[in-house]
């Protein structure tokens, strides 16, 4: 009987499952994981191969985990190459930010062979292989979607890639990557560089040269301009003639590329040493108007009583915080980025006659809102840009309890901060800083005293002002109190 029953089952195990519909079916082949290992690249076609002995790259100054991922995918029998940045960083000598490895094993295989991986993606999808706060992003080799034959729909009108997600082989994937300074790559096999590129003559010749054609490849994604001033101001190359030549006449391209993809690109930018070159080099090429078009168009305003410091008071002061290893937050930067055109946009909006509450109100949600549709922002942190606009007002009140009850806001400190930045830049005095320096050093008597009224009357004018001011519900202004 139990013969039987066992036969019976194993028949039932052996009876594929029924498929439903040709589209399931079709899914079903396509996730269904290639079980045969892929060749290992013996063949390099055209590339130069730099032996351990002629470059700098040691294993010493790889990572411990992106060392445990090449290893482990060599042991599997699957290419593994260290590829980017963090090769194009190890020749210079400096600290990668962090390690890109590429593969020939497929994301699902990766999602077996590491019980630590994520894949992640829709655009391009790739394997996180996560160690605690440590991750290393492990892609597997594309090809450039131009040889699909449904070419029209990875591509848009201008020629953005949408879509692309073509697995190839290292020949296919090195023709994708952006400069040639950033396709180099270090084969863990025998710790030689493959060049297909010219990225090591580049490399020396401190280069940012673009694989292919250089308006063709920022059609593609315009992205890459951005990339090009990152990577000259921060390694301190210069652009190759073509690269630069391309820049302007595609700038504006930027404008279509998603806010969410820009949002991240931006803080790379900006909040990672090099702010305040990065700024002017993106303004000569026309680019930091696509990005923030409204501190664009404040800093051409002609205003000689307000010298427009701001931005580059804000930048100077990343730049320093970043080399003292002191954390730096997208929200602060934009919230001093826009401050002046939100101040501007207010001062429209009073000689308009609108009340200056709402005008704070309005021009706070009006620039934010533009400047989200550009560089995605979000949500806690533009509020957190509108409580440190808010808490500005409150600074000058300096008189009573007020003084206190603002210095346990939970976002005094930043507020704080921005309170001297203003003062750094000259857009509030220097007096009303050091006061509130002072104030938060000394112990409770001498704040008491710091806050006593002074002895000379209040105007009537000012206490009508107050009693109207209190009535405000709407005023949650940067200027006005609530
Ligand atoms: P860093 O990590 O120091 O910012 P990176 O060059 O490593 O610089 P990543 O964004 O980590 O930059 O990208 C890793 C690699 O992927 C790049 O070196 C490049 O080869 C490729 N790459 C990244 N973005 C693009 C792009 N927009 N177009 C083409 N290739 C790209
Ligand atoms: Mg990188």
């Amino acid at each position: 009987m139990n013969a039987i029953l066992t036969f019976l089952k194993n028949f039932e195990d052996s009876e594929p499952k029924p498929i439903r519909s040709a589209k399931i079916a079709r899914q079903r082949f396509s996730e269904k994981p290639s079980e045969t290992l892929p060749n290992i690249t013996e063949n390099y076609n055209g590339a130069t191969l730099i032996p351990r002995s002629e470059h700098s790259v040691s294993r010493q100054q790889i990572s411990e985990n992106a060392l445990k991922v090449v290893y482990k995918l060599k042991k599997e029998g699957f290419d593994a190459f260290l590829v980017g940045g963090c090769v194009r960083d190890l020749l210079l000598g400096r600290e990668p930010k962090d390690f890109d490895v590429v593969t020939n094993a497929l994301p699902e295989q990766l999602s077996r062979l590491f019980s630590n991986c994520r894949v992640i993606g829709k655009r391009f999808r790739l394997a996180h292989i996560v160690y605690g706060r440590d991750i290393i992003e492990v892609a597997t080799f594309r090809k450039s979607s131009g040889e699909s034959p449904t070419e029209a729909e990875h591509h848009s009108k201008e020629g953005r890639i949408l879509k692309d997600n073509l697995y190839g082989t290292i020949d296919d994937d090195v023709w994708r990557r952006d400069f040639t300074i950033n396709a180099l790559y270090y084969n863990i096999r025998d710790f030689s560089i493959v060049d297909y590129v010219g990225g090591m003559a580049d490399h020396k010749a401190g280069l940012i040269r673009l694989i292919g054609d250089a308006g063709e490849r920022f059609r593609e994604d315009p992205v890459r301009m951005i990339r090009a001033i990152r990577f000259a101001v921060k390694l301190g190359f210069k652009l190759h003639d073509d690269c630069e030549k391309a820049i302007s006449p595609n700038a504006h391209l930027l404008a279509s590329v998603p806010a969410a993809r820009l949002h991240d690109e931006v803080v790379k930018l900006f909040l990672t040493g090099y702010g305040v070159q990065t700024f002017e080099m993106l303004r000569h090429y026309g680019l930091f108007e696509i990005l923030f078009p409204a501190v664009e168009k404040n800093l051409s305003l002609e205003d000689s009583h307000f010298p427009k410091m701001m931005v580059i008071h804000a930048l100077k002061n990343s730049d320093i915080r970043f080399a003292e290893n002191k954390p730096v937050a997208p929200y602060f930067l934009f919230a001093a980025l826009l401050y002046e055109p939100m101040l501007q946009r207010v001062r429209e909006k009073v000689a308009k006659g609108m009340a200056e509450s709402d005008a704070n109100f309005s021009a706070a949600s009006e620039i934010l809102t533009q400047q989200i549709r550009r560089i995605s922002l979000p949500r806690h942190l533009s509020l957190a840009i509108r409580e440190i606009w808010n808490q500005q007002a409150k600074f000058e009140f300096r008189v009573g309890a007020k003084a206190s009850k603002l210095l346990v806001h939970p976002r005094f400190r930043a507020a704080y901060d921005f309170l001297l930045l203003r003062a750094q830049a000259g857009s509030a005095s220097q007096e009303l800083a050091d006061w509130w320096t002072t104030y938060q050093k000394v112990n409770e008597t001498e704040r008491r005293k710091m806050t006593q009224p002074q002895q000379t009357p209040k105007s009537t004018k000012s206490k009508k002002k107050r009693t109207y001011r209190r009535k405000s519900k709407t005023a949650i202004s940067a200027n006005i109190e609530p």
